[in-house]
């Protein structure tokens, strides 16, 4: 059955998959239930074997894979192409996130560039090596995961898919992955990770006529802020940069203390987010920023930091070059040239990487677009990619 990566797309679209953040994965938008449903189906439809892998409560990984002409997934080589169910929020969109707009060459839609054109362009492509059944083709494992936009908790799960979770549907190592992530149809072959955690300062609460400095929760914390722009400012010129990723970022993103004007605060905090190019951990990074605000010169007061809420490592293009070359062919032949590019955002590839996996990002739409308030995807680079990856798909054997 040949598929319309744009049709697949508007049907993508159509179906909520908004990342639940920290609620319950429930409700008429919530979770990724409803899309993994559709594409159980659709994948069955096209003659693909399906298997949902469990990550959390009423949250599953779909997974498909069509044989290769060695007859066997154990036999030949075997090529994995993942793309993250879920969405951003849709607060403060100003089109109708599910209804699938078609105007001048764009899809407008929540999901329509991240990463819901790059899943489309994928399962094009996947239902025409389905039907046409080309030789030589490798196995073909799609991955539609759960949970990219805040953990990675079902790339992280996907990678146990070969050695526990799943030996029938994909019973060993993948030899490479394409990971989708609007990239303008360039190969992003590096990026950074991310860390983030909650740090707390602690007061002493009481009635606001009778302050006490030493005491207050924010005035401790905004010490803490400054401290960490101060070392924020000092990481932009400290070491060698990365060629492709440049040096590590930090930021704080949120602050939170005190319940009234009238009592003096007995706790505030800050949620910190640092981003350490390939080459540094993510939990030395973060350790490093600890040591330095505990000095007595920054502060002479005890901070609490929590584990982390979200952890993913950096990719390096150490390991992943001649995947790159070969990527790099297929698009160069569709749209004539194809970039090697690092960016500083954090994607499933690493995960799959770090499990020995060879991983190179790429896909239809420019970042620019995703989590946009009228988010779209370029139509011609949807088709782009479908042949693109369909291309790619005939040259790994
Ligand atoms: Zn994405």
């Amino acid at each position: 059955m040949i598929l319309d990566p744009v049709e697949i797309l508007k049907q993508l679209v159509a179906i909520p998959s908004v990342n639940p953040m920290d609620r319950e994965p429930t409700g008429p938008i919530f979770g990724e239930a409803r899309l993994t449903d559709f594409l159980e189906e659709t994948f069955s439809r096209i003659g693909l074997t399906t298997f949902r892998q469990p990550v959390s409560p009423g949250r599953e990984n779909l997974i498909a894979r069509l044989d290769g002409d060695a007859g066997s997934a154990r036999e030949g080589r075997l090529l994995l192409l993942d793309a993250h169910q879920d969405t951003v929020s849709v607060e403060g969109m100003t089109i109708e996130p599910f209804q699938p707009l078609q105007r001048e060459g764009r899809l407008h839609g929540r999901g329509a560039c991240d990463v819901k054109g790059g899943m489309a362009a994928i399962i094009a492509a996947a239902a025409r090596l389905a039907d046409r059944r080309p030789s030589p083709r490798p196995t073909i494992v799609v991955a539609c995961t759960v949970n990219e936009e805040h953990g990675f908790s079902g790339a992280s799960r996907l990678t146990k898919l070969w050695d526990e979770d799943g030996g029938e549907i994909v019973p060993r190592r993948p030899d490479a992955a394409i990971v989708a992530e609007p990239t303008g149809l360039d190969a992003i072959v590096a990026h950074k990770g991310v860390i983030r955690w909650r740090c707390h300062s602690l007061g002493c609460a009481g009635h606001s006529s009778r302050p006490v400095a030493a005491d207050n929760a924010i005035y401790k914390m905004a010490r803490v802020v400054a401290a960490i722009e101060r070392y924020a400012a000092e990481l932009e010129t400290a070491g060698p940069a990365h060629p492709l990723c440049g040096r590590r970022t930090l930021s704080v993103g949120t602050i939170r203390g005190g319940s009234s004007v009238g009592t003096i605060p007995d706790r505030c905090t800050i949620e910190i987010d640092c981003r350490p190019p390939p080459g540094e951990s993510p939990e030395e990074a973060r350790q490093q920023l600890i040591d330095h605000l505990s000095q007595p010169a920054i502060t002479s007061f005890p901070l609490e930091h929590d584990l982390p809420f979200m952890s993913g490592p950096p990719l390096s293009d150490r390991d992943n070059e001649r995947l790159a070359d070969r990527l790099s062919r297929s698009a160069g032949e569709v749209v004539g040239r194809c970039r090697r590019l690092g960016v500083p955002y954090a994607t499933n590839a690493a995960f799959f990487a770090a499990a020995g996996v060879p991983s190179v990002v790429f896909g239809p739409g420019s970042i620019e677009q995703a989590h946009t308030a009228d988010e779209w995807i370029s139509l011609d680079q949807l088709r782009q990619a479908t042949e693109i990856i369909h291309r790619f798909c005939l040259s790994f054997f």
